[in-house]
């Protein structure tokens, strides 16, 4: 099996990981009063009136009570107002969020955090201001959280609509009604006649939707996990069957359901008939991926595991898809020993940095830098043209990723013995 060429994908993988590391950051904060502010701006929201919103909050400020509070809060307010100005008239595409706020350090300190996230994966929906003590993350969170964009197709003899489920949103796209007569002929034709142009209408009426659906469609293909298709029957049946969809959408249809209505609310229905094989569908690539890496282990050997072994063959330039755990919240540690020796430990985040001693020489290592292990694999990675798979823990082989080989894998190109 080769990988499937997702152009944009790595980056958008990487993009969502960079967000789940901030996320996972912000959930760990406690603000010790109500000081922790978050807003988020959605992408046709003028910078300008966000300031004007930031600087009514602050003078409101000046009536909390709690001393400390009120200066926290204020100082939270200039901060977002100081980020505010790297941007002109509206935020980036998809709007923005921005986190700041005094944090517990530990032993009563406290230290001021500030975080931005530009242009999340969907659009950020509405202006929200909330000052707590926690950042609200949760409506970032849901973002994430969605994964998946499928084709949605409802139709009777009458109208259908396409669109798209893009995570968790459905969203209506084209529709289209058709001039199919009902059952009942008119006076004067003959029986045959009029049967024959009903069923030509039908016909038409079925092109009609597949020009819809490829339209909107074909150019995603690429990118489109599968297509459900929704109405009553016979006429799901009779247009899946007659293959007027494009031949590529036709083997991305993922099932045909029964859905009573073929407005824009069918969508929806269509939607909720199709959970089970959607919530298998979110997890068919991961899958996909780890069997490959679990078949390769077994025969020929063009499989690596582990940090070392991963990161040598990434070096190497013999990886052809580096698998990263979901799971993995850890940072890699670079020793040197006094002979020069440069060893490598992998701990977990937010853990203090251990001793090392070199395994070589047995002398006292130091460590020369610290940062995130995907970070670094995945610098090496985009270095060697190698694509970043992130797979969930949401299945037993995705688990066994994290569990028995350290969250880190790779597909090899040609097996290399390293
Ligand atoms: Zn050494």
């Amino acid at each position: 099996m080769s990988s499937d060429a997702e152009e944009g994908a790595p980056s958008d993988d990487r993009r969502r990981y960079e967000f789940l590391k901030v996320l996972d950051e912000l959930d760990e904060f406690e603000g010790s009063g109500t000081q922790l502010v978050t807003i988020y701006i959605p992408e046709d929201k003028q910078v300008s009136d966000v300031v004007a919103h930031v600087t009514q909050e602050h003078s409101e400020a000046s009536n909390i009570k709690s001393k400390q509070t009120r200066t926290n809060v204020q100082d939270a307010l200039t901060s977002i107002k100081d980020r505010l100005r790297y941007y002109d008239t509206f935020p980036p595409d998809n709007g923005m969020v921005i986190f700041s706020g005094a944090v517990d350090s530990g032993g009563g300190q406290t230290e001021m955090v500030t975080r931005v996230l530009e242009s999340p994966p969907d659009p950020v929906q509405s202006f929200r201001y909330h000052c707590d003590s926690n950042f609200l993350t949760g409506p970032l969170e849901d973002m994430m959280a969605d994964k998946g964009l499928f084709g949605l197709i409802v139709l009777d003899r009458r109208e259908a609509n396409v669109g798209w489920l893009k995570g968790k949103r459905v969203e209506p796209v084209k529709s289209a009604s058709s001039l199919v007569p009902g059952k009942q002929r008119k006076g004067g034709q003959s029986a045959q006649r009029f049967a024959r142009l009903r069923l030509e209408a039908i016909d038409n009426f079925y092109q009609e939707v597949a020009e819809m659906a490829n339209d909107l469609f074909v150019p995603k293909r690429h990118e489109l996990d599968g297509i459900l298709v929704g109405g009553p029957s016979p006429t799901k049946d009779e247009f899946l069957d007659g293959d007027y969809l494009h031949h590529e959408l036709q083997d991305k249809v993922l099932g045909k359901f029964d859905v009573a209505y073929t407005d824009e609310s069918g969508l929806s229905d269509l939607v909720d008939a199709g959970q089970e094989v959607l919530a298998d569908q979110e997890v068919v690539k991961d899958k996909r991926q780890m069997e490959e890496f679990f078949e390769n282990l077994n025969t020929g050997g063009e499989a690596t595991y582990g940090f070392e072994q991963t990161r040598r063959n990434l070096v190497m330039g013999s990886v052809d898809r580096l698998l990263l755990s979901e799971d993995l919240h850890h940072d890699v540690v670079v020793y040197e020993c006094p002979n020069d020796h440069e060893e490598y430990e992998v701990v977990e985040r937010r853990h203090a940095t251990p001793e090392h001693t070199c395994s070589e020489c047995r002398e006292e290592a130091e460590p020369e830098e610290r940062e995130d292990v995907v970070d670094h694999l995945m610098n090496i990675a985009d270095q060697r043209g190698t694509e970043t798979k992130f797979i969930s823990t949401d299945f037993e082989k995705g688990e066994q990723l994290m569990d028995a080989f350290g969250g880190i894998a790779g597909i090899l190109r040609y097996s290399t013995g390293v």
